[in-house]
Parts: C-alpha cells; structure tokens; sequence
C-alpha cells in the first residue's frame, strides 16, 4: 500500500490519500518459490547431497558442509570454486570441463560421473555431478550456476568388483569352449563322411550354442575391459551404406520370426571402427527382434543430417516405461516387469554400444512408447568426401 498525507493550507496533517495494490498474486508466487525451495532441501539432504553454487555477477562460491566433507576439506575451511574441478582425476578432467561449458551454453542440465581425489587423504572417491545455468531464480532472480555432487565410491567399487569377476571368469570360460567348437566342428565332418543327417544336425545345434556363448563371453570381457578404459578403435574410411547393406544380408539370412525392412540408404562416408560399429548395428537389431512379438514389422534407416549419420531402429515392441529410459544404456540396467521375466539377458548391450558411439564422438540414444515401440537411434560424424 502507497500512502500520502493529505495537508490542510495550514500545513496540518487532516487526512491521507492511500493507494492498494493486490499482491495476492506475487505473495503466492513467493509461497510457491518457497515451498519449492524448500522440498528441495529435504530432498537433497535426505539423499545426502553436497551442494555449491556461483552466483554469476559477483562470482561468489557457496559450498556446503556435506561438498566440502565429499572433497576431504574440513568444514571450516574454505574451499574455493578451482577445488571443484582441479581435484577431478586427469583422465576425466578434460570431459567434465566440455559438459560444463556446453551446460553453460545450452542452459541445460549437465550429469555426469567422474572419479576426484580428496584432499587431505588423496583417497579416490567417484561422485555423481549435476549443474545447471539458473537464468532467473528463486535467487532474488541473480543468475547462478548451481549444482549437487552424491559420493558414490561404494556402488562404483561394487561395480569394479562385479566386473572384475565376470572379467575373470570369461577368460577362464574362453579355452574350454574353443576346445568344444574344434570337437563339435570334428562331429560335423564325421556325419557328413557317414552321411549321417541326425548326427549332422546336432553338430550345427552345437555349433549354434557355441556361438551364442562365444558371443556372450565376448561380450562380458569387453565390458571389463570398458569398465577399464582398454577398448582399442581401429579407424578406417568406410561407407555406411556398405555396413548397412551387410547387415540387411545378415538379417535376411538369420531373422525369419520379424519383417526387417532396410530403408534405401546414399552413400554415407564415416571414418570409424568398421566391426565395432557393425556390432553396434546387430545388437540394436537383436534387441529389437527380442523386445517385440514375432511378425512385427522392424525398420532401419540411416540417413544425413548436420553432417552427421544417423541411424534409427525402430520396432512396434513392448517399448521402455518413461522412468527407466535414462538409464538404460547404464552398465547392467535391465527394465523390471511383467514381460521382462521372460526375456533372458545381462543388461551390457546397450552399455557397450553407447562406449562405442560415444568413443566416436557420435551420441545414441532411445524414443519409446511404452506398450507400442521404441526408436533406438545413434549419430556418426560424416567425413569430407
Ligand atoms: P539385455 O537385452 O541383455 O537386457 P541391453 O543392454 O541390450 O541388455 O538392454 C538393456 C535393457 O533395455 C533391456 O533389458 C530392456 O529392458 C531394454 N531394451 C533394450 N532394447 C529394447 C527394445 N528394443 N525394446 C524394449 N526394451 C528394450
């Protein structure tokens, strides 16, 4: 309320002329503001999250105690805005840096996991890090930059542990199985000179399970050796088109329960790991075939965009529900339901491919309806032809 006093000639006060603005609605606005400020800290402290924040005109950093305990620091010392990012360990230094500056720009938000080493103990701890750029916030509208960090060295070592387990094991598993491929390749040649089709059929039943548990193994041991950054591109200049066409073959000669459709696709020059990329290609294709009831129509299409390949699988399948689809190319993740229970699988697939692509400098990712289909997707930059 604005008020003026309302004089007499003399001077004296006799009255005053007030003017009465409805703020109901900027005061609930403020209440709103609040309340979410508030949900927000009993969230975060309840999730045990460290916190910080830059304010943007005055580059003021806030951390909070549970930050500062993450680092290492003690509490009452101040931990300044170049510890965030100096103590990141050098092999993912350079990677949260590009997260962050392209967060900065897009005014998205970043999420990432990288190892850092604390302060005073050196220990190496993982962490779980998001960010966003706040244009106009609860923050008396400053623009800040602001983030969380979770400590999540537990479930990181226990992931080391399973994947060095399963590392371990796959290469034990590798010498008896190609000892049992030569003896099942041997049985096949006897059938064959005794033209025996009962034993000759057994043979290639053999040869099938072999091949299915090769690639299984294969599977497991690369994804130890992702989890420790030992994958090795080997890059040439191919054409897409020829990858997609061998593919196309593959399917037609293997897949007979689905439609498998192959758009036309132009010439697509890419400089890549040609066998890493096919894998990529037949596992989207497999879990398209997996995911969805037999006669279903599955389509492929690799198209130019932005310089860039892209690639697109789609099928009318079971579809991934929303809340589970931003971490289905995480290592071991697997949608929990019903239909799920009948599906066989470890949940690598998907991981092994985004290291791919990602390793590529391309990005992949998945569209889906529950109940109707998904749309996997991956980008490869295109090369000057
Ligand atoms: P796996 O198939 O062995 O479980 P993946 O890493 O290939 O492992 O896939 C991870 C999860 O993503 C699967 O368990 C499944 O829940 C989901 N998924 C993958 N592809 C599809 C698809 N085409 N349709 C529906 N769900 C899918």
């Amino acid at each position: 309320m604005d008020t003026t006093p309302m004089k007499a000639q003399d001077g004296k006060i006799i009255g005053a002329i007030g003017s009465f603005a409805d703020i109901t609605e900027s005061y609930l606005l403020h209440q709103e503001a609040m309340d979410k400020e508030e949900y927000l800290s009993i969230a975060i402290s309840s999730a045990n999250l460290g916190t910080w924040r830059i304010n943007a005109k005055t580059k003021e950093f806030t951390a909070s105690a549970r930050l500062k305990e993450i680092y290492g620091f003690d509490a009452e010392v101040e931990m300044p805005y170049a510890a965030i990012v100096s103590h990141i360990e050098d092999s993912h230094r350079d990677k949260v840096f590009e997260a962050i500056d392209i967060a900065i720009h897009s005014g998205e938000v970043y999420e990432m996991e990288y190892p850092i080493i604390r302060l005073y103990d050196k220990k190496i701890h993982w962490v779980h890090a998001t960010g966003k750029l706040y244009q106009n916030s609860i923050n008396n509208g400053i623009p800040h930059f602001s983030g969380t960090i979770a400590d999540i060295t537990e479930r990181k070592m226990d992931e080391q542990r399973r994947s060095d387990f399963i590392g371990m094991v796959s290469h034990e598993l590798r010498n008896p199985l190609s000892a049992i491929s030569a003896y099942a390749y041997l049985l096949g040649k006897r059938a064959d000179k005794n033209n025996d089709q009962t034993l000759n059929d057994t043979a290639s039943k053999l040869a099938r399970q072999i091949k299915r548990m090769d690639a299984m193994i294969n599977g497991f041991l690369e994804t130890a050796r992702l989890g420790e950054g030992k994958i090795q591109l080997d890059k040439t200049n191919f054409d897409m088109a020829d990858l997609v066409r061998l593919a196309e073959e593959e399917s037609l000669a293997t897949i007979t329960s689905h439609q498998v459709i192959f758009a036309p696709v132009e010439f697509t020059p890419v400089h890549a790991d040609k066998d890493k990329i096919e894998q990529v290609i037949l596992n989207f294709i497999n879990n398209a075939v997996k995911y969805s009831q037999n006669e279903t129509v599955i389509n492929i299409a690799c198209v130019t965009e932005n310089n860039l390949a892209h690639i697109y699988f789609t099928d009318q399948g079971m579809g991934i529900p929303q809340k589970d689809q931003p971490y289905i190319f995480d290592r071991f993740y697997r949608v929990e339901s019903e239909q799920m229970q009948h599906k066989k699988g470890f949940g690598i697939g998907l991981y092994i491919c985004k290291e791919i692509i990602e390793r590529h400098n391309g990005k992949i990712g998945v569209k889906s309806n529950e109940g109707h289909g998904s749309t996997f997707w991956f980008t490869l930059p295109i090369t000057a032809s």
